[in-house]
């Protein structure tokens, strides 16, 4: 039995709640300071932060949690099925699908469609490999207008339901690009070649398993950008023909939100499926940053923003989760998930309840502290971020997703999050006056909870960034005065 029986109506909750990893070792309790983005390892840390991830989401009420990188990142072989033969991946995985289980939580099948995980497939048979816009061969995607892609493609869907009975599949098609021939969104435009896409996979996943929960992101399909209302630009009504055409075979359609969303506001009730974002704000974490090296909470427009987007329509919600092991990290999934059930609930309550939960203080004194103390980074970091920083760079909206550090690297992040366009010197200063007032609120606690080492872990990370500031500050030149 998953947690969906324990939801509460519809009218007040999202009736698909779906805890997002992204990749397995973002959620990692250390860092990888050396790997590459995507790390393909799996090994008994990968495991842990799994284990420590399901735990946070069962006890917030997630029902599923979406992961990448279970078996394969970049590159599955041409035969497929030697991907799965890895006995020792194969025993972690099965006991992070079975403690999954164990708490309530459908682990999803993520499933890059035409790209992602198809790079060697397109070396090794480079008649499947898809073309750029410049006609040039593409460096991710196959092509869709190729049978033996198709025929790649449902192997590793039937591999994948070979080892483990999915709940749900997550379909991507763009994140990488997509085929532009003439054949493909050459002929269509990307929005209707990728609804194409993503329909005939959906239709495979939905003629073998009925009852598989199948949602579709539609990351990277337009490009990103502000249009003349100064907002992102949404699907036009002849792209909203074929998302709508793609919904009569789905159950729910992702519309994230990573620099603003794809469908406009009354776009959402011509859909067929349900709709779904990634709750309006979101850290990405990667796995290279110091777990404990940052402090960044957002509850309060975690929930703010879910109970917006419950109100314009969505019904699910992809709810990017991290490295537990980080308090805010926690804190976040913990509330967005309470947020998921009762939308009704106010913000202040949810943390209070979440604080509680996690840290069971001594007294209502010290948990409200604690709540201060979250609420005062939260508004000393994200009350510093100005639309104007964001758009004049990149004329595009605010993130939604905010990445701490590059996604491609192959040493210890930078901390991009202290920098322009997040924070100018003004708001490294009043982050500064925050931290400091943090440090001395952490210290004050000492003593104040039964928190299985949580206020540990949180002065440490208040530690770790005040000093990067520091650092920051000081190579900036703003480092004058106390
Ligand atoms: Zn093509």
């Amino acid at each position: 039995m998953t947690n969906a029986r324990a939801a509460g109506p519809d009218a007040a909750s999202f009736r698909y709640r779906i805890g997002f990893g992204t990749w397995v070792n973002d959620m990692r309790p250390e860092p990888l300071p050396l790997d590459q983005w995507p790390s393909p390892r799996f090994d008994d840390l990968t495991v842990e932060g799994l284990f420590r991830t399901l735990d946070t989401m069962a006890a917030a009420g997630y029902q599923y949690l979406d992961a990448f990188g279970l078996w394969g990142t970049n590159d599955y072989p041409p035969d497929i099925v030697s991907a799965f033969a890895d006995r020792e991946r194969n025993r972690r995985v099965e006991r992070v699908l079975q403690a999954a289980r164990a708490r309530g939580i459908e682990m999803v099948l993520p499933l890059g469609v035409f790209t992602w995980g198809y790079g060697r497939i397109i070396r090794d048979d480079p008649a499947v490999r898809g073309l750029d816009d410049r006609g040039q061969p593409h460096p991710h995607a196959m092509c869709g207008a190729r049978d033996r892609a198709w025929g790649y493609l449902e192997r590793l869907i039937d591999t994948f339901f070979a080892r483990h009975d999915f709940a749900a599949v997550h379909l991507e098609s763009a994140d990488l690009g997509y085929c532009a021939c003439p054949e493909c969104a050459g002929r269509d435009g990307s929005v209707a070649y990728n609804a194409r896409l993503n329909q005939r996979a959906a239709q495979y996943i939905k003629s073998r398993w009925p009852a598989c929960l199948v949602y579709v992101c539609p990351i990277n399909w337009a490009p990103w950008g502000l249009g003349a209302s100064g907002q992102q630009r949404t699907f036009t009504a002849e792209q909203m023909q074929a998302v709508r055409a793609l919904s009569q075979h789905i159950d729910l359609f992702m519309d994230q939100g990573h620099r603003g969303r794809f469908i406009d506001d009354c776009g959402i009730a011509e859909l067929a499926c349900a709709y779904g974002t990634s709750g309006g704000l979101w850290a990405y974490h990667g796995c290279r940053m110091d777990r404990l090296s940052y402090l960044l909470p957002y509850p309060t427009r975690a929930a703010r923003h879910l109970a917006e987007h419950h109100r314009l329509g969505a019904r699910g919600a992809l709810v990017y989760q991290g490295p537990m092991v980080n308090p805010a990290v926690e804190l976040n999934s913990t509330v967005a998930g309470l947020a998921m059930q009762d939308v009704r609930r106010d913000p202040a309550e949810l943390i209070g309840e979440a604080i509680d939960q996690l840290y069971r203080p001594v007294t209502q004194a010290a948990a409200d502290s604690l709540a201060a103390l979250f609420a005062s980074l939260e508004e000393a970091y994200f009350g510093a971020w100005d639309a104007g920083r964001f758009t004049a760079g990149q004329a595009m909206e605010v993130p939604g997703e905010f990445c701490l550090g590059p996604l491609f690297n192959t040493f210890a992040d930078p901390p991009v999050f202290l920098l322009e366009p997040y924070l100018d010197a003004f708001g490294r200063q009043a982050l500064k006056t925050a931290l400091r007032g943090a440090l001395a609120a952490a210290e004050d606690l000492h003593g104040a909870f039964d928190d299985g080492g949580r206020l540990r872990r949180l002065r440490r990370a208040l530690q770790v960034m005040a000093q990067l500031l520091s650092a920051v500050m000081l190579a900036r030149g703003e480092a004058g005065g106390s």
